[in-house]
């Protein structure tokens, strides 16, 4: 079965009303017709409102970058899935590196979060990777199979896709060469399945996504840095579509 290739951008705490309305506009203005490639933006919660109502009936998708794993109460500060489903979210990104190192979000809560999401409806990207010192031990398989599992022990995977994030790579300008990534995404298929889309993530830029993409088993990108500028991401995704046609 063909996998439609998906290029989802993470804003992180990035943006502005400003800056979002001529970023949106300058993406809509290429990718106003679907293409071979599916687009989504990932931003922070206080634009959804924004950004749903510039994407709504367009190609492009959004979506959030964390939820919370419970449905309502005294939690202070979090979001929940719900909340997610009435700005019309369709993705949520859920153990992003930077949510596990910064905030402590532990394998079994990551599960819990991917839990709520998906049982609201929304399609879940689980985000797993391993650090430098991990990769370097020989222990990259233990650590992405151990951060997929917590979730597969707890729910189907369904229609949720997978993004596979060494640490080493976010942010440094450092990317996975196309093999690595290609290594690491045939381990999380032989235990996702066919059907599951696995995108690689991690310095993603223009120069670099034509040959990652060519990977059998990559699907696309979650970009972070390159996601903010229209002409990089778009860029990545012209990629993204010429290597699915
Ligand atoms: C990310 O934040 O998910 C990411 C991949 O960041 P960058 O593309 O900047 O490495």
């Amino acid at each position: 079965m063909a996998r439609t290739k998906l290029v989802a951008g993470n804003w992180k705490m990035h943006g502005s009303r400003g800056a979002n309305q001529a970023l949106l506009d300058a993406l809509l203005k290429e990718l106003g017709a679907k293409r071979n490639a599916e687009c989504a933006v990932c931003v922070p919660y206080p634009y959804l409102e924004q950004v749903a109502a510039r994407l709504r009936g367009t190609p492009i998708a959004w979506g959030a970058q964390s939820v919370s794993e419970h449905a309502q109460g005294a939690y202070t500060g979090e979001v929940s899935a719900a909340m997610l489903v009435e700005f019309a979210c369709r993705y949520v990104l859920v153990g992003h590196s930077e949510r596990r190192q910064l905030y402590g979000e532990t394998d079994a809560q990551v599960a819990a979060k991917f839990a709520a999401a998906q049982s609201a409806g929304l399609t879940p990207i689980l985000c797993v990777g391993e650090t430098l010192q991990e990769r370097e031990g020989g222990r990259t398989e233990e650590v992405v199979g151990r951060q997929l599992d917590a979730v597969l022990s707890k729910v189907n995977f369904g229609s949720a896709v997978l993004a596979y994030e060494p640490v080493w790579a976010i942010g440094t300008g450092r990317n996975a060469t196309p093999e690595q990534a290609q290594d690491v995404h045939a381990f999380l298929r032989r235990k996702t399945g066919n059907e599951v889309r696995i995108l690689y993530g991690g310095s993603v830029k223009a120069q670099n996504a034509a040959a990652i993409f060519a990977m059998k088993d990559v699907d696309g990108g979650l970009i972070g840095g390159a996601s903010l500028v229209a002409r990089d991401f778009l860029a990545i995704y012209n990629a993204a579509a010429a290597a699915g046609a």
